[in-house]
């Protein structure tokens, strides 16, 4: 499938009602192509995208403009305008977080949405939740055991700028990038091989959520052992299962 029509099809179905996880413009989808990324443009809508509706972001120069300490805003905005210049839109002002993403990792695909269940914790007093420990196995299958949480800050550069920086110290503390990123008070990123992996991903992400949320209900919170976190992280089976998974989606 060519990366436009992919991107077209995960965005209808992570907009799917269904999903819960993007209503009216929100969320956005990308996919890496070379040196460059087609990325959602601002204003469309997920569950109905169409093949016009995503623009082309070279990576490179996106990535030079938020290493510059002088650029501000105005630079984002004339960046933004050469994009919508060539392509006929504007990117979507989330588009600077793909762009970190895709250097921190060697992922093909991204889905950032806001899953109403993940924001329920996100807005919560315990946003924790979700990066703190595991609940099942399936969870660290589908998510990795290090998921990364950033705190609410505006988004555009500062942001981007933000988990550029939280991304190279995780990697730093856990050997990889995270799999996963939670932003406070806003959503999340997915971050895979294929559309099928990220759109489990969001999908399980909200299954964790909802799982959290019961189990304060009645009594509290209790996390797998960390010493069987890492026996499900490091089982041959279950490696085994992960590639399939990646795979599966690659078809
Ligand atoms: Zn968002």
């Amino acid at each position: 499938m060519n990366p436009r029509d992919l991107l077209t099809d995960l965005s209808r179905r992570l907009g799917d009602p269904a999903m819960d996880a993007a209503v009216l413009g929100e969320g956005n989808t990308s996919v890496r192509d070379g040196d460059t990324m087609l990325v959602k443009a601002s204003g469309a809508v997920l569950g109905e995208a169409e093949p016009g509706d995503f623009v082309r972001v070279d990576l490179a120069a996106a990535l030079a403009l938020i290493g510059d300490d002088d650029a501000g805003d105005a630079e984002v905005d004339a960046f933004f305008g050469e994009v919508a210049a060539r392509e006929g839109r504007r990117p979507s002002v989330e588009a600077l977080l793909h762009v970190v993403l895709y250097e921190a990792t060697d992922a093909r695909v991204i889905a950032h949405s806001h899953p109403t269940a993940v924001n329920a914790l996100l807005c919560s007093e315990r946003p924790e939740l979700l990066v703190d420990g595991a609940l099942f196995p399936d969870q660290i299958v589908a998510l990795g055991a290090s998921p990364l949480l950033v705190p609410y800050i505006d988004p555009g550069l500062k942001l981007a700028r933000e988990v550029r920086a939280r991304l190279r110290g995780h990697s730093e503390r856990h050997g990889e990038p995270p799999a996963v990123v939670y932003l406070r008070n806003h959503g999340m990123f997915a971050v895979g091989a294929n559309a099928a992996q990220v759109l489990g991903m969001t999908a399980m992400a909200q299954k964790c959520a909802r799982a959290i949320i019961g189990a304060a209900a009645v009594g509290g919170v209790r996390f797998m052992p960390a010493n069987e976190v890492t026996r499900i992280e490091t089982r041959p089976d279950e490696r085994y299962r992960r590639a399939l998974l990646a795979e599966e989606g690659a078809r």
